[in-house]
């Protein structure tokens, strides 16, 4: 049985959260095929702590109209940031402005306050967005945020597809020198690879001797 992959090492939140669709063959299952586990995949994400996410699944008893609106949306995000993932630079404009217009939708209703927290743990300073407004709908915002870097920054140029699809449907950024990294995981689809490049070298030698 191939070693289970971390569902947090695609390099980049966004490219995290279009990952949280594993396919059912994999590991995971879909993280947001219920609320319970849309919550569970933003405690993993480091999005929402333990006691938030009490906090959240008790209102969720509470307000399940809600809950379900905002799962739903994070499904709609979710499939329009795949395909920018999966293409990268290269995404067609069609691709481009469907999820520009999701990030923009999300962005454009959040309200909120900026501030600066400091983590006395390592001294570091961070930004923040304090959500004001619905909780569960906020709780997508950081996710569309950092889509929203990768197309300010220009870093899109380096969004790859794994390359053992379409068996594995992970995107990550290629943050590697020469910008030649091909798997998701070294240790799961890569020696999947040299594996099965191996087997059909010797099958191959067999077939000729
Ligand atoms: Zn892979």
């Amino acid at each position: 049985m191939p070693r289970a992959r971390t569902p947090f090492a695609a390099g980049r939140l966004w490219l995290d959260f279009v990952n949280s669709d594993e396919a059912p063959r994999h590991q995971q299952g879909d993280a947001l095929a219920s609320f319970d586990g849309y919550l569970g995949w933003l405690e993993g994400a480091g999005l929402v702590d333990a006691a938030r996410r009490a906090a959240l699944q008790r209102r969720a008893v509470e307000q399940p109209a809600s809950a379900t609106a905002a799962l739903h949306e994070a499904r709609r995000i979710r499939s329009a940031l795949r395909p920018l993932a999966e293409r990268g630079r290269q995404a067609a404009e069609r691709v481009r402005q469907a999820a520009v217009l999701e990030i923009n939708r999300v962005l454009g209703r959040s309200t909120g306050v900026r501030r600066i927290e400091h983590d006395p743990r390592d001294g570091s300073f961070s930004r923040a967005f304090l959500s004001t407004g619905d909780a569960f709908a906020a709780l997508v915002i950081p996710v569309v945020e950092s889509a929203a870097d990768a197309l300010v920054t220009g870093e899109l140029a380096r969004v790859r597809r794994c390359a053992a699809e379409p068996t594995c449907p992970r995107v990550f950024l290629d943050t590697s020198r020469g910008g030649h990294r091909r798997w998701c995981d070294m240790r799961s689809c890569g020696n999947r690879a040299k594996a099965t490049r191996h087997r059909a070298t010797i099958q191959d030698r067999r077939h000729r001797g």
